[in-house]
């Protein structure tokens, strides 16, 4: 088992990227990459289930090279990683914990993305989210969170 969890804060001037799906918002979230909070948890899930450490240590944010970068590509080279240390990927859960905006009608899609990305049949792959219910900074909308479980096998 991996186990991920991530955190970015919602700032005005930027997309929202969820799940490698742009989201309509009137703010996105901030970071060195497209600071897509649900990839990055998933990606320290498979890391982690791996025992290979976390995505800051192999894509370091102050490396130009990945400045602006998709976190679906780094997504996809993490499960390539994973698979070539002889780990077969089971299944992947996934929370996005959001107040705003209202992301249930983009799960299917974020599904369908990222499935296609760590080329993983659908029904392994499971997002769900969760209203933080106004509680904390996530409740004020300052940021969005998310955690991963990953489940591999050889
Ligand atoms: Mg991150």
């Amino acid at each position: 088992m991996g186990i991920g969890w991530d955190l970015h804060p919602l700032v005005e001037g930027r997309p929202l990227l969820l799940g490698g799906v742009e989201i309509p918002f009137e703010r996105g979230l901030g970071g060195h990459s497209d600071a897509d909070v649900l990839v990055h948890a998933i990606c320290d899930a498979l890391l982690g289930g791996a025992s290979l450490g976390d995505l800051g240590g192999h894509f370091p944010p102050e490396d130009p090279r990945y400045r602006g970068i998709s976190s679906l590509e780094l997504l996809a080279e993490v499960a390539r990683m994973v698979r070539a240390r002889g780990w077969e990927i089971g299944n992947v859960d996934a929370v996005v914990l959001a107040q705003a905006p209202r992301l249930s009608p983009f799960l299917e899609q974020m599904r369908k993305r990222l499935s296609e990305v760590m080329a993983l049949p659908l029904e392994v792959l499971s997002i769900k989210v969760k209203s933080p219910e106004a509680l904390g900074a996530l409740g004020r909308g300052e940021g969005i969170g998310a955690l991963a479980v990953a489940l591999l096998r050889r």
